[in-house]
């Protein structure tokens, strides 16, 4: 490989600054930068929301000829361009969705060297006439974007991907930069090999996304649980998501009855209406998205405001990956997920269909995991960053449910002898509901007929409320006092531990949490603060305004983030619009005017507001 030394070098700072109007490089982002710029390859693993596009625009901005991005992702290119075109960069891409003279012109601009940077799927590569066409042209990188598909052993394999083994062959002069957000150590080694990375500058970034704030909640009336998490969010973009079609259905038909802008997604949708409603979510003209897992791949709105899961996900790694949808812009973001152990058998249902033994004992551990993560008192990204082999050091991270609440141990071993004691004379052969109406005192037909409301423990507990005995089972399920048998209509039966508990012969106490308010965040990126909410909405109806006359998604105008600095410091004049991170050079030019118009306007009519320069 050839050191070679750009011309027409622009500082990376000047350039970050001037074409991407940000202030600061994100962790790792300038030492890969760097590494590109000097020659080298690069593998580097950084999460959703990481920075990974600019690590590769930057220099293909600053080096001589064209960068070639290869992504799987063809709905995402057109947006990724455009927004890059928003910035200045001469781009351009090339897939199946162009028209053959669309192409050809294109082809003519790469020709003339003329493209700084190039989109292209992978199954370009198999195309001889594509490839003769690049060998004629400069290229200075190749960046491979969502590399973990070139591997069997990631969890999201393309064949397509593997013709990417030819690039070190045929293109020895470029440098060649893979990029993903997942990959094991396994997936890592069988990337770099089959790529044929020359002892590449390797990155594994921190999995940690601080600006989310992650949230479990019992599962108990989901539509009011919702409506209260949409209340909170007011106006804001956010995804649920639910398991099946039909639920997918019945909650978007619900919300839009309640008067929220709210759109389903799911395979079982024709494709031209999944893609409609994909792009009025990316567009802003709706709010919510109620989707199956099919929504994700493709997404890469980076105002998601809140991921609510309803139903329980079925691993840790799927759950990592939804709620990373939230929050890519830096700003905060709320994760939740309403838990309720009646889905788990929905789940081992499935697992139990896997024949291969290996497999489906895998998919069991990983559903264990997942319900350890919802169950336990312990902190939620501790959890999760352990789970991708992550020691997180901080006692307290400050942004997750149990770390803000307040937690207080309390002795339930005579309510845990209740409960036990009714399990224990209905002969362990009742499920957790039955189980609370016997405690409880319910009377209802079934209790009468199994004369269940002759024995001794009938009503022992009827000075609580059915909520408090749900906790008491959750309790005593997540600490394994007690457990579920059979998957169809789960039975309750008692452990070991639970024997000795009834016997009296243990104690049993549980971290009882108490939700107190939150604090503001402070982040790795600045403090996330509030920010003028009046002034917010008028200037986002002005970027829907431009975005819709440019036929873009309003985020590639300005970030959410961008408005919110604007909505803090009011900056009415240029010197202090440049200030503003995400304001470059070109958007200042196009778009800097008619913000500072509104932002003077506003400060006219609120004389008593001062401005934060
Ligand atoms: P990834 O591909 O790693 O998921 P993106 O490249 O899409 O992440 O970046 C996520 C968001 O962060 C984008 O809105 C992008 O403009 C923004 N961003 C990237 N780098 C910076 C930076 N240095 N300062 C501020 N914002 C940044
Ligand atoms: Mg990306
Ligand atoms: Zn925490």
């Amino acid at each position: 490989m050839v050191e070679e030394l750009a011309v027409n070098v622009l500082p990376v700072f000047d350039t970050l600054k001037k074409v991407f109007g940000f202030q600061s490089f994100r962790p790792n982002q300038e030492e890969i930068i760097r590494n590109i710029i000097v020659g080298k390859d690069v593998f580097a693993v950084m999460p959703t929301g990481g920075g990974k596009s600019l690590c590769y625009q930057l220099p293909a901005k600053i080096l001589n000829g064209t960068a070639v991005v290869i992504s799987p992702l063809i709905s995402l290119m057109k947006d990724q361009v455009d927004a890059a075109v928003e910035n200045g960069i001469s781009a351009a891409f090339i897939n199946s969705s162009l028209a053959s003279e669309e192409t050809a012109a294109v082809f003519r601009r790469l020709r003339n060297n003329s493209i700084e940077l190039l989109y292209i799927a992978p199954e370009r590569f198999a195309m001889p006439n594509f490839l003769e066409t690049l060998k004629g042209v400069r290229v200075s990188l190749f960046a491979i974007d969502e590399a973990h598909c070139i591997s069997e052993w990631g969890h999201d394999f393309r064949p397509d991907y593997l013709s990417l083994s030819n690039i070190a062959k045929t293109f020895p002069e470029a440098r060649i930069a893979a990029f993903t957000a997942t990959a094991t150590r396994k997936v890592q080694d069988d990337i770099i090999v089959k790529l044929g990375l020359r002892n590449p500058f390797t990155v594994r970034a921190s999995f940690n996304r601080q600006n989310l704030f992650y949230i479990v909640k019992a599962k108990r009336e989901l539509t009011s649980q919702i409506m209260d998490v949409l209340k909170k969010h007011a106006g804001e973009p956010g995804i649920i998501y639910r398991t099946t079609r039909d639920s997918v259905d019945g909650m978007s038909t619900f919300l839009s009855g309640q008067g929220i802008k709210a759109l389903p997604y799911h395979a079982g949708l024709e494709q031209e209406q999944r893609k409609a409603n994909q792009e009025a979510f990316s567009k802003d003209e709706v709010n919510v998205i109620v989707a199956t897992i099919a929504f994700g791949m493709g997404i890469d709105k980076s105002n998601v405001r809140f991921v609510i899961h309803a139903d329980l996900p079925k691993n840790i790694e799927s759950y990592y990956q939804e709620t990373g949808r939230a929050g890519r812009d830096g700003e905060p973001a709320d994760c939740i997920l309403f838990f309720g152990r009646e889905d788990i058998p929905r789940i081992r249902y499935f697992i139990d269909q896997i024949t291969d033994e290996t497999e489906r004992d895998i998919a069991l551990k990983k559903l264990n995991q997942m319900v350890r993560y919802a169950s336990h008192n312990v902190c939620r990204r501790r959890q999760l960053l352990g789970y991708f082999g992550e020691d997180y050091a901080n006692k307290n991270c400050g942004a997750c449910d149990i770390c803000t609440g307040k937690v207080e141990k309390v002795d339930i071993t005579i309510d845990a002898q209740i409960f036990m004691s009714a399990m224990s004379r209905t002969g362990q052969r009742f499920g957790i509901m039955h189980i609370i109406d016997v405690v409880t005192g319910a009377d209802t037909k079934r209790i009468r007929e199994l004369g269940h409301d002759k024995i001794k423990t009938f009503g022992a507990g009827k000075d609580k409320d059915k909520n408090h005995w749900r906790f008491i089972a959750d309790e005593l399920l997540a600490q394994d006092v007690i457990y579920q048998d059979g998957s169809a209509y789960p039975v309750l039966k008692m452990s070991e531990k639970g024997k000795n508990i009834l016997l009296g012969k243990e104690k049993v106490s549980a971290l009882k949490r108490e939700e107190i308010k939150k604090k503001p965040l402070k982040g790795k990126w600045g403090v996330f603060e509030d920010c003028d909410r009046i002034l917010f909405e008028r200037l986002r109806t002005l970027r829907k305004r431009l975005a819709d006359e440019q036929e873009v998604p309003p985020y590639i105008i300005f970030s959410d983030k961008t408005l919110h600095e604007m909505c803090r410091r009011y900056p009415a004049a240029l010197p202090e619009m440049i200030r503003i991170s995400g304001v470059g050079d070109a958007k200042l030019e196009r778009y800097g005017d008619e913000f500072m118009e509104e932002i003077r306007t506003y400060l006219e009519e609120n004389p008593d507001i001062s401005c934060g320069f």
